[in-house]
C-alpha cells in the first residue's frame, strides 16, 4: 500500500479516492463498523432513513464541492427549515434565523422590512471589537432576543457561556429582516437522493482502494506498511495526548420510530434553547422525502463525555491546537485532515474543498519526486 487512510468520513473518503485515481494504492480503515464517518446514514428497524449522528444537510457555494460529490450521487433539492420554541409550556414556534415573522409574531407587532431593521437597530447592543459569540448576538439582535433564542441553547450545547464562545460559533447564525425563513442561503442545497451512505459506498469504490472498517489506527499502526498516513481523527489522540486533552463536544444521539404518525412537526427541525435536556429534534422525513406511515426523529442530548463531535472553538482551545499542529507540521509522511484533526468547526462541504486540496498536494508532491 502507498497510503493508510485513516477515517472513512468526508475527509478520508475524498482523499482516498483522488489517491486512488492518481494510480496510488490504498488502504481506508475506520474504527467504527460502518463507513461515512459522521454523515453515516442507514434504514432503521422500521425502514426510515436515518441520520445516526444527527441530521446533516447538504448546503454548498463551491461549484468544485458540489460537482465533485455529483459524480457519486444524484440529489434531492432540500431546503431546510428550522423553529425555535423558546418557551416549551406555551409551545409558541418561531423561523429561525431571527426573521421578520420571528419579531412580528414574538412582540405582537406588524413590521415591514425597514421596520424590522428599525427595531433591531433600536435593541442591538453595538459592540467593537467583535470577539466572542456573546458579542455577535448582542450586537446583532440585543439581550432579549439573546435570551431567548441563544444563551440557553449555547449553554446547553457546549456547557459555556456564549461569551466563552468565539464568535465564529454563533456567527453561523445569519440574522434577516425579510420572511426568508431557509435555515442556509447557499447556492446549492440538496440531499443525496440515496443517503450518504451510498454515496460513500460510490467514492470508495475503485480498483485501488481497500477498505477496512472496525480497525483502530492502533492495532495496526506497527504492522502497516506504507509510505504515509493521512489522519482524519482526533489530532491530540494521535500524539497520546502529549499537550493534554483538546476539548471536543460531544453528543447523545437518542433516535425513536413514532409508529402510525406520518407527521410529527411542521418543519425538518425544532430548537428548544430553554428546556429539556435536548438542543433540538430532527424529523429525517423532511429532509429525505420519503414516504411511510410512520415517522423517525432524533434528539440530541449535549455531553462532555463521548465520541468527539464538535471542536470547541476559543483562544484556549486554538492555542493548545496550535501546539499540535506545530508537531504535525514537523512530520513528513503523515497528513491531518478534517474536522477533527484540524479542529475545525467545519461543514461537510468545507471537508470535500479541504480534502481535495490536500490530495492536489500530495498527489504532485509524489510526481515531483518521481
Ligand atoms: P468524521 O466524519 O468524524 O470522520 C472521521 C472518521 O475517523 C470517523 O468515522 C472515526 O470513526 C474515524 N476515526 C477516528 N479516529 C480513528 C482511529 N484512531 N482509528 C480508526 N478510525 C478513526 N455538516 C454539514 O455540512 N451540514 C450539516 O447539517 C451538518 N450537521 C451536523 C450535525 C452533527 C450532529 C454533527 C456532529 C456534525 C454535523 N456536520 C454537518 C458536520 C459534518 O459531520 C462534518 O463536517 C464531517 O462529517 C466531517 O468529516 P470528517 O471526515 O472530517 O470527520
Ligand atoms: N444557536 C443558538 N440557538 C439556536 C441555534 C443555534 O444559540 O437555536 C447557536 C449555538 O451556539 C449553536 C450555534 O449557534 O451551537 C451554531 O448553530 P448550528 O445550528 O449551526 O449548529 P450545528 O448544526 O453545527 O450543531
Amino acid at each position: 500500500m502507498d497510503t493508510l487512510i485513516v477515517g472513512a468520513g468526508f475527509a478520508g473518503a475524498v482523499t482516498a479516492r483522488e489517491l486512488a485515481e492518481a494510480g496510488e494504492r490504498v488502504l481506508v480503515i475506520d474504527k467504527r463498523p460502518h463507513i461515512g464517518g459522521n454523515a453515516y446514514d442507514r434504514l432503521d428497524a422500521d425502514g426510515v432513513l436515518v441520520h445516526e449522528y444527527g441530521p446533516h444537510i447538504f448546503h454548498t457555494n463551491s461549484d468544485r464541492v458540489f460537482e465533485y460529490l455529483s459524480r457519486f450521487t444524484a440529489w434531492r433539492p432540500y431546503e431546510h427549515r428550522v423553529l425555535a420554541v423558546p418557551d416549551a409550556r406555551s409551545g409558541k414556534a418561531f423561523p429561525l434565523p431571527i426573521n421578520r415573522t420571528t419579531i412580528n409574531r414574538l412582540y405582537g407587532l406588524d413590521l415591514d422590512e425597514a421596520g424590522v431593521a428599525a427595531f433591531l437597530e433600536r435593541v442591538r447592543e453595538p459592540k467593537d471589537p467583535i470577539r466572542t459569540s456573546e458579542d455577535v448576538v448582542l450586537n446583532s439582535v440585543g439581550r432579549d432576543l439573546c435570551e431567548k433564542f441563544f444563551r440557553g441553547y449555547t449553554r446547553k450545547q457546549w456547557g459555556l457561556d456564549l461569551s466563552q464562545l468565539a464568535g465564529g460559533v454563533a456567527a453561523r447564525i445569519p440574522t434577516r429582516t425579510n420572511d426568508d425563513d431557509r435555515y442556509f442561503t447557499d447556492k446549492y442545497q440538496a440531499m443525496p437522493a440515496e443517503g450518504y451512505t451510498k454515496m460513500f459506498e460510490r467514492l470508495l469504490d475503485h480498483p485501488n482502494i481497500t477498505v477496512r472498517t472496525s480497525v483502530e489506527y492502533r492495532q495496526i499502526v506497527s504492522a502497516a506498511d506504507v509510505r504515509r498516513t493521512v489522519f482524519s481523527g482526533p489530532i491530540d489522540e494521535f500524539y497520546d495526548h502529549r499537550f493534554g486533552r483538546l476539548p471536543y463536544r460531544s453528543l447523545r444521539f437518542e433516535h425513536q420510530h413514532l409508529k402510525g404518525m406520518a407527521q410529527l412537526q411542521a418543519v425538518g427541525t425544532v430548537n428548544y434553547p430553554n428546556d429539556h435536556p435536548y438542543t433540538r429534534i430532527t424529523e429525517f422525513k423532511h429532509l429525505t422525502g420519503q414516504q411511510h406511515a410512520g415517522t423517525s426523529i432524533v434528539r440530541e442530548i449535549p455531553s462532555a463525555e463521548g465520541d468527539p463531535y464538535y471542536p470547541i472553538p476559543n483562544p484556549a482551545n486554538e492555542a493548545l491546537f496550535k501546539r499540535y499542529e506545530a508537531l504535525a507540521e514537523t512530520e513528513s509522511d503523515v497528513f491531518f485532515i478534517g474536522r477533527l484533526a484540524q479542529y475545525r468547526y467545519y461543514n461537510m462541504d468545507q471537508v470535500v474543498g479541504a480534502a481535495l486540496g490536500l490530495a492536489k498536494k500530495l498527489v504532485e508532491g509524489a510526481a515531483a519526486l518521481a
